[in-house]
């Protein structure tokens, strides 16, 4: 049917509707690159997922019923997260989903909205959405959308300038958007029981790392809570997303802000040394004021960056890979922060990107394709406590040989790197790991002398989609890559524990081995 014979609202007049910038199969595409190669600077995500703390099995049960609707648990978390009252707390799937719902709640034709230039583009489009007129910042206005901090400069303001302006204009909603507060902005909810006509709306998707939950939650006088809880849908939020959510705001780890935030100043100041004119932000983005087309250039090396009249947002992602970045923008990255490692390496076989962080949590996002080795590798990062994302893109469709093998070539590669200079590591690192019948042991010295003794006992051979045959070569080139010696040895009668039990071990023995430590590389016959 033709929606032009359908009866719809209208919308204020310069409507359009939201963009994303390209996804990452689009980009590919267009480019002639591998999927793996390309990397994301567009989004504003942190570079790493948040670890729900609710065991994923319970929060998966249930599925048949509908959430609690008053999401009574949730808005106690997030009420004890900014030292308010359950009343005072809004939810939607989203801090976006919020903005429609104040738009819905207080726009309509002819009702004016005052927005700044440039902004988040999401208050134009509610606002246009509800037949609300938007006007600028300076004008007479029934509401106000306050990004703060502002995306997609990164600037802000103290929250008494938002507060007095709520005071002087007490019939005008002002609705401040602090999506990014987290990365260095004071808030504005202590004020919200002062002023029922200030809305504070916060989302999930940033200093927290659960984008895909779609869970954000507004604050406000219990009143204009009311109010706009009364409006919004029945039940906006999926069961296991605001469990997730609420366990994280009840225990906030908010770790890798700490690491953005140095990683944003790192990233300013090469910028700024180049020549660029980027100013300080309270996100985690920069904004890069350039000349035209330098995304669409960026883009053609796989690089994805949000493009703007002026300039470029960049968002913070890990240091090797922001590195990456900063050489493509012609600045100097300086001598390697952290120990971390990104490696974007593609042949006719295979198309791999894996970022390595020895100075880990334990998390892995590993897609090869083949789910045990997945599971493995997994299994290795956590036992090792080191960060792995690794994407991988291989000729499956002839067997999984190239993808196993230059998987662990990228992964020793990358250790070897993220290890530098291997001055101040404990060097040595062994591990007995039983799992029920199986038996592993590894040893490890980073010496840089590569020496591989693999030794694992299957019976058959293959554990699901993967030949675990192959594994033994495949450690035996991860060692050389890595340059170092490995040894590890796993008898038992089930190949799947038997595999396990090996990458367990050898986990262990790495995360002994690269702790800080005098020994380093220096061995009796000298430097090594
Ligand atoms: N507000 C601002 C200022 C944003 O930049 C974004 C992310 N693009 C959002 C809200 C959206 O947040 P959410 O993922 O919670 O919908």
């Amino acid at each position: 049917m033709s929606a032009a014979r359908l009866r719809v609202q209208q919308v204020g007049d310069g409507f359009a509707p939201y963009a994303w910038a390209a996804s990452v199969e689009d980009v590919a595409a267009r480019h002639g690159i591998r999927p793996e190669a390309v990397l994301k600077f567009d989004q504003n995500t942190p570079p790493l997922p948040g670890v729900p703390q609710v065991p994923l099995a319970r929060s998966m049960s249930r599925l048949e019923q509908y959430p609690d609707g008053t999401y009574r648990e949730l808005r106690e978390a997030a009420a004890a997260y900014v030292g308010l009252s359950a009343d005072n707390v809004v939810v939607g799937a989203g801090a976006d989903d919020l903005i429609l719902l104040v738009a819905q709640t207080f726009l309509g034709p002819g009702v004016r909205a005052a927005v700044d230039t440039p902004t988040y583009a999401l208050y134009g489009i509610a606002t246009r959405l509800h037949g609300g007129t938007v006007v600028d910042a300076g004008d007479e206005a029934e509401l106000r959308w306050v990004c703060n901090p502002n995306n997609p400069v990164g600037d802000w303001v103290g929250p008494d300038e938002i507060v007095e302006l709520a005071r002087r204009e007490p019939q005008t909603t002002v609705v401040v958007d602090e999506a990014y507060v987290e990365y260095g902005a004071r808030s504005c909810a202590p004020w919200v029981d002062e002023l029922e006509n200030l809305v504070v709306v916060r989302t999930m998707s940033k200093a927290f790392g659960f984008a895909a939950l779609r869970v954000g939650y507004a604050l406000a006088h219990p009143e204009t809570a009311a109010l706009l809880t009364e409006r919004r849908a029945p039940a906006p939020i999926a069961g296991p997303a605001a469990a997730i959510a609420a366990a994280a705001l009840r225990d906030p780890r908010l770790g890798d802000v700490e690491a953005t935030i140095a990683e944003r100043e790192r990233m300013r100041a090469s910028l700024v040394s180049a020549g660029y004119e980027v100013a300080p932000t309270a996100t985690n983005f920069l904004f890069v004021p350039t000349e035209e087309h330098l995304a669409e250039r960026l883009e053609a090396e796989g690089i994805v960056v949000r493009s703007f009249p002026r300039g470029i947002r960049v968002s913070i992602r890990r240091p090797s890979e922001n590195d990456v970045l900063l050489r493509a923008l012609g600045a100097d990255p300086g001598p390697p922060v952290g120990r971390d490692a990104t490696i974007i390496r593609t042949t006719t076989e295979t198309a791999i990107r894996l970022t390595l962080s020895l100075e880990g949590q334990g998390r892995a996002r590993v897609e090869t394709g083949i789910g045990f080795l997945d599971h493995l590798l997994t299994l290795w990062a956590f036992h090792a406590g080191f960060d792995l994302e690794l994407l991988a893109g291989g000729d499956l469709g002839v067997d999984e040989h190239h993808t196993v093998e230059d998987v662990h070539a990228v992964l020793g590669a990358s250790l070897a790197q993220a290890l530098g200079s291997r001055e101040a590591v404990a060097r040595y690192g062994s591990a007995v790991v039983p799992m029920d019948e199986a038996r592993a042991t590894a040893a490890v010295d980073l010496v840089r002398r590569p020496h591989a003794e693999i030794s694992l006992a299957f019976g058959s051979d293959r554990v699901g989609a993967l030949a675990v045959s192959l594994l033994r070569h495949a450690l035996e080139r991860f060692t050389i890559e890595a340059g170092c010696t490995v040894h590890v040895d796993s008898v038992g009668a089930d190949d799947h524990h038997v595999a396990e039990a090996a990458y367990k071990s050898l986990g262990q023995a790495l995360r002994q081995a690269v702790a800080p430590g005098a020994a380093g590389i220096r061995s009796t016959k000298g430097a090594a």
